[in-house]
């Protein structure tokens, strides 16, 4: 087996000898315990959160343990009578090819209804991210105006679909042309927007005539910079990511600040933080509603893959970068 351990714990932006790749010999498992073995690795930004030795809503991996992950797994091997060899799981087995479970937050996948690689994507914690943020925190209402950034990656991607289906307009906001013209022209939002093009605030303000209402804040940075001046009375900021901050070394309030906090008062604007852990009680509603849209074709997902776990450490540093065009995965081995 191998697997991929923190090196080190990165200053400003992750590098390679921030990772190390080990190989271990292949455990059996004791009574009670499965063999996983992993399909799919899910890479996601909090990842980075994790590499920090901060406080924050999850403890950090130590230098030396395995990065973590949400995987799909198959069991390969088992001595507890609730799984079988064979069976798919999703887990969080982390970056590696094996490991040894008690079954313990092991949750079986039936791969007859959905392709298993959406466990950890538009049908797991990513969907249920956009779904719970935009609906339970952002509330949208027929006609308002819903903006979303990184709107062609796992969370943003199902964020403006499902703004559409509650008949809000959807504007998103992506990295690139290529971005760009799949999240209109396949995803349907109504506009979309490239945040690297020097004019951006400007196009944003002609692409909301009537302003915002809803902000799924998943970035921050310049893009919320160019939001805020935007936002209508009683509008809701459902705050789920701040990727353009996680790289940051010293974090200064800016300089506008108290021009926020301001707008904030006579705006009666509602800024909303959330975990989507937070929401574990809507689960059962968000995978009848988010695997009924994406059978009848209203939500549409995008994936983009890198082979082999030794592409892990390569694929995550490119996804605080936007250098993934849909939901990262890893395909560590075969179905
Ligand atoms: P994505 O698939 O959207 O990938 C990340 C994307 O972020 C990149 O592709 C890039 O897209 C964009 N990005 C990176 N830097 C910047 C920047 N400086 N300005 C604008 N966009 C940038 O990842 P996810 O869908 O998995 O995650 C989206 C957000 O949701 C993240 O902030 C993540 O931390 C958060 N999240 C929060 C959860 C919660 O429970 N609160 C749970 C899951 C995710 P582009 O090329 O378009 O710029």
């Amino acid at each position: 087996g191998k697997r991929i351990v923190l090196a080190a714990r990165p200053v400003g932006e992750p590098k390679p000898s921030d990772f190390r790749t080990e190989e271990f010999a292949v455990p059996t498992p004791g009574q009670g315990e499965v063999l996983l073995r992993t399909i799919w690795l899910s890479l996601d930004p909090y990842m980075r959160g994790r590499m920090n030795d901060t406080k924050s809503y999850a403890a950090p991996v130590p230098v030396g343990g395995v990065m973590e992950a949400g995987t799909v797994c198959e069991v390969a091997a088992s001595d507890n009578p609730g799984f079988a060899k064979g069976d798919i799981v999703l887990a969080r087995a982390g970056w590696q090819t094996h490991a040894i479970s008690d079954g313990k937050g092991l949750a079986k996948i039936d791969p007859k209804l959905a392709p298993i690689s959406t466990a950890v994507g538009v049908l797991g914690m990513p969907g249920m991210t956009a779904y719970t943020g935009l609906l339970d925190i952002g509330k949208p209402q027929p006609g308002e105006t819903v903006v979303v950034a990184g709107a062609s990656g796992a969370v943003g991607s199902a964020v403006g679909q499902i703004a559409k289906i509650k008949g809000a307009r959807a504007i998103g906001i992506a990295g690139g042309k290529d971005k760009c013209d799949y999240v209109k022209n396949e995803l349907g939002f109504d506009d979309c927007l490239d945040h690297r093009e020097t004019d951006f605030a400007a196009k944003l303000k002609f692409a909301c005539p009537k302003g915002i209402d809803v902000y799924f804040e998943n970035v921050g940075g310049a893009v919320f910079e160019a939001v805020f001046p935007l936002l209508n009375p009683f509008a809701r900021v459902p705050v789920c990511g701040l990727i353009a901050h996680y790289n940051d070394t010293d974090a200064k309030p800016p300089k506008w600040a108290s021009s926020l906090m301001f707008a904030t008062l006579t705006k009666r604007l509602t800024f909303r933080g959330f975990i989507v852990s937070d929401f574990a009680n809507r689960h059962g509603d968000f995978l009848r509603d988010m695997s009924g849209w994406v059978r009848e074709g209203k939500v549409k997902y995008k994936e983009f893959v890198t082979e082999g776990l030794d592409s892990a450490p390569g694929a995550f540093m490119g996804l605080l970068k936007g250098a993934n065009f849909g939901k990262q995965l890893v395909r560590v081995g075969p179905d």
